[in-house]
């Protein structure tokens, strides 16, 4: 970014409350925690919240935890752990030796809700659960007061405490806060703070049989960590109230304050785990990283880089009101970060051959290639040229319409970093298609001799077909279908657009490409960015994700 451009950006909403929060000593410091549930992988809306967490962190020179929320043991996974934590560091954000799980407090949160008992503040309740939801009230009336609200405080230490023990089945008891059955705020109505569940924990395993609700958990979680800002997204503002009664009745000397901001949506693309998992399970697609989605660890898989999703990220900005981003933004940062930083190769997708008959057989001549014509820094590479060469289906025709300026019978065009050549002939196989294309070469105008007694049109690239690299290579539009709106009216189930992903059994590279490896990436001239799958690409079978195409007609919004 230019410097004057610096200069204009203002602060977001939460850096003008942080900074007021700082100039009235509220805190003298900044910490910031990412908390998700490890029951999925990540996506790119969790990038923006990661990012923004941690960016906070830098930027006030402040910390930044990573903390579990494994409060709820029902859904919850090693496997995501794991991913989860992979898919952070990958995004570049540093926990340092901060690494929480919410599990580990869970006597802490026993010991909180015992406080809250003795202070009068929560009560055991014997309603089951929908009596509870009948009791609430709804929008429009207030709750009815729950009849086993006054128990004693010893009564409470008791039950809550038999509770802890196993005394109760799953449902037949919950601790419930003592606040304000007529709030006109729902989650205010003696909210349930904690519940009968016996089941095993990923972490705790058989220790507890008695699990803390989310919006009791999460205040105490970011308030031992001495958290300041705990920023969540718009759904929660709502449990706001709530999660200030919390760290107000705990007396927590310095408490944390909660700060919502928009959710990232994506237009026409599907983040919600339950959609995923079923087209996981489905086999629609390939894992939880199939190039097509847009988990964290499918970015990465297709050659996303953490650069190019926080240039998207911070394009997104940081809002109150929910909106839904077009996924041409976040191509066009992925190619304005990739197009100075990778070489520069040529690649034939759907090759047909080409043969220069005056050219002598056996005979193989190496040409230098700019590996990057913006960048000069990344240096130059050979490519050996020779009689016969693999084009693009595509750059010949047999009958051309007006302005195609490839090949055609009589057409001179130029071969990208090598010599002017003229069609001379053709051939086609029993069904008409197009084998073979001939064509003569002028050896005087081999590229950089300074040849300028004529010029061509146009430019087409090639691949020789003695040391031409094969591979494979996948190309990929949206998993759903755009036209038809990603959700069918009818059952709710996804419209799949059948050509989200095309396989490419033979492709041709330039030998400069063989040795490639997990995550290289490339631009393959004219086709895009391109990287190697980490999954099923081979040492002597490449295989290739396209990143993105080279153009699109996204224009960054002013
Ligand atoms: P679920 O759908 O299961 O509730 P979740 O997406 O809310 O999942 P969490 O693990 O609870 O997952 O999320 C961790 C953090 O990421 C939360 O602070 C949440 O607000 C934030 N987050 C989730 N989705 C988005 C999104 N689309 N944009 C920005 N932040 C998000
Ligand atoms: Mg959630």
């Amino acid at each position: 970014m230019e410097n004057n451009e610096k200069e204009v950006v203002s602060r977001n909403f939460i850096e003008q409350e942080i900074d007021k929060d700082l100039a009235e000593g509220v805190y003298d410091t900044v910490h910031t925690r990412f908390p998700p549930e490890p029951n999925g992988y990540l996506h790119i809306g969790h990038a923006k919240s990661i990012l923004l967490n941690y960016g906070l962190a830098e930027k006030y020179h402040g910390k930044f935890n990573m903390r579990f929320d494994d409060t709820n043991p029902t859904k919850e996974k090693t496997e995501f752990v794991e991913s989860i934590k992979e898919d952070i560091e990958w995004l570049g954000a540093d926990w340092e030796d901060r690494l929480f799980f919410a599990s580990d407090y869970f006597e802490q949160m026993y010991e909180a809700a015992v406080k809250l008992i003795k202070k009068g503040k929560a009560y055991v309740s014997d309603l089951n659960a929908d009596e509870i939801r009948e009791y609430r009230g709804t929008l429009t009336e207030p709750g009815k007061k729950d009849p086993y609200s006054d128990r004693s405080i010893e009564e409470n230490l008791e039950l809550f405490e038999n509770m802890k023990n196993g005394s109760y089945k799953d449902g037949e008891k919950v601790l419930r806060a003592r606040i304000d059955m007529t709030s006109p705020n729902i989650n205010m109505r003696d909210p349930i703070i904690y519940r009968v569940a016996h089941m095993n924990h990923h972490n705790t395993g058989d220790a507890w049989c008695i699990y803390p609700m989310y919006d009791f958990a999460h205040p105490i979680e970011d308030a031992i960590e001495g958290i300041t800002h705990s920023i969540c997204t718009l759904e929660f503002e709502d449990h706001r109230p709530l999660y200030d009664w919390v760290v107000r009745e705990l007396e927590y000397q310095r408490p944390p304050r909660q700060i919502e901001f928009a959710k990232l949506y994506l237009t026409n693309v599907v983040t919600g785990k339950r959609y995923i998992k079923k087209l996981v399970e489905d086999e629609i697609v390939d894992g939880w990283d199939d190039p097509r989605l847009v988990s964290i660890a499918a970015l990465r898989r297709r050659g996303f880089t953490p650069e190019s999703i926080r240039m998207f990220v911070e394009l997104c900005g940081v809002s109150k009101s929910n909106s839904s981003v077009d996924y041409a933004m976040l191509e066009y940062c992925v190619r304005e970060d990739l197009k100075l930083k990778k070489p520069r190769m040529m690649a034939v997708l759907d090759p047909i051959k080409l043969v220069i008959d005056n050219y002598p057989e056996g005979q193989v001549e190496m040409l230098g290639a700019s590996n990057n014509m913006e960048n000069p820094e990344l240096g130059t590479h050979q490519v050996p040229f020779s009689r016969e060469l693999y084009i693009e289906r595509e750059d010949f025709m047999e009958e051309p319409p007006k302005k195609y300026f490839r090949l055609f019978p009589g057409n001179e065009v130029r071969l990208m970093h090598a010599y002017f050549v003229t069609c001379t002939d053709f051939e086609k196989d029993e069904d008409g298609n197009i084998t073979v294309v001939h064509c003569t070469y002028d050896p005087a105008t081999k590229a950089g001799s300074g040849f300028s007694e004529r010029k061509v049109k146009g430019t087409i690239h090639w691949v020789p077909v003695k040391e031409a690299v094969k591979a494979e290579v996948r190309l990929y539009e949206n998993l759903v279908d755009e036209e038809k709106g990603v959700y069918n009216k009818e059952d709710g189930s996804l419209n799949l657009n059948p050509n989200s992903l095309t396989v490419l059994k033979e492709c041709y590279l330039e030998p400069a490409v063989s040795g490639a490896e997990a995550y290289d990436s490339f631009q393959f001239v004219r086709n895009g960015f391109f990287c190697v799958d980490y999954k099923d690409s081979k040492p002597e079978a490449l295989v290739f994700n396209r990143i993105v195409s080279l153009k699109s007609s996204f224009k960054l919004p002013k």
